[in-house]
């Protein structure tokens, strides 16, 4: 007991002390590289349109980076089953097609599970692609309950971020079919998924930057993707729903995992130091430094 403290506390210590270095850890089955010793790289891009790539991360895992006009990451992993796991969507139903057709193209028809990670826009707008291919969609009772109540508040905020009134992604949102998940779990119970003897767990770690955020953690990997509620950037982004008091404990959460990896919906970042980073930009968003 006292030795598992020990590794628990070593493993806090290590990932808030991250910058990228990988340290001891007891040994677990990896399919990515054990462990590195440089931050994480992109070891190949792939355009499949002009705001769309994907960008491998390591065997089986993309960034699915889609710019609409916001820079919205979501993921996709290859599970030894042969199925992809779509972790978060990208904006568009049309743009998650495109990544379901590179699927059949690139290994033929496999099985696509999806996992939202909340009711915005880029965490379950291509929903309506994978409910047209049959393909099951995760999502939490919470996210499915905001999505009905507070959807079309949601578009006009988004909408309000797109100044220019010609703007293609400006129409495109304001047509955005809203499409609930159709596999609903209870939020406060989280989810494991397992395909082939990989694990998938889907993560609350209570409100953050909106109610019903998640994050996807692929142990096996040491990948974790924090959607919304890490901040890849300088600032607090869209913060209309966060619960500022509650977040940088549900940050803390996520830092006794190990991780190597670590993928935020908005910004290039891939290093674990991302969990301190958005610990900094929350603290200096509540205490601002006098001019
Ligand atoms: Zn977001």
């Amino acid at each position: 007991m006292k030795s598992l403290r020990r590794i628990a506390t070593a493993l806090l210590i290590a990932a808030a002390l991250s910058c990228g270095v990988a340290v001891g850890e007891p040994a677990a089955p990896t399919l990515a590289a054990p462990s590195r010793a440089v931050a994480p790289t992109v070891a190949a891009e792939i355009t499949l349109a002009p705001d769309l790539h994907l960008l491998r991360l390591g065997a089986g895992a993309y960034l699915v980076r889609h710019v609409c006009p916001f820079v919205c990451n979501s993921v996709l992993v290859e599970m030894p089953d042969g199925t992809f796991v779509f972790g978060g969507t990208p904006g568009f139903p049309n743009s998650a097609q495109l990544v379901l057709d590179w699927i059949v193209r690139e290994h033929g028809p496999r099985p696509v599970v999806a996992v939202n990670t909340g009711y915005h826009f880029d965490n379950l707008g291509g929903n309506a692609a994978f409910r047209a291919a049959g393909f099951p969609v995760h999502g939490s009772d919470l996210t499915v309950r905001l999505l009905a109540e507070r959807g079309e508040t949601m578009r006009a905020l988004t909408l309000g971020f797109i100044a220019d009134p010609t703007s293609p992604y400006r129409a495109a949102h304001a047509a955005l079919q809203f499409v609930p998940p159709d596999h609903v779990y209870p939020i406060e119970r989280g989810l494991t998924l397992h395909f082939g003897g990989e694990e998938v767990r889907v993560l609350f770690p209570g409100p953050t930057q909106a109610p019903d955020k998640v994050a996807i953690y692929f142990p096996d990997r040491r990948l974790l993707y924090g959607s919304c509620l890490l901040l890849a950037g300088d600032r607090t982004g869209n913060i209309a729903e966060a619960d500022l008091g509650h977040w940088p404990e549900g940050v803390r959460q996520l830092m006794a995992l190990p991780i190597d990896v670590v993928v935020a919906a908005h910004g290039p970042r891939l290093d674990p130091g991302l969990l301190q980073h958005t610990l900094d930009v929350l603290a200096r968003h509540a205490t601002p430094s006098q001019p």
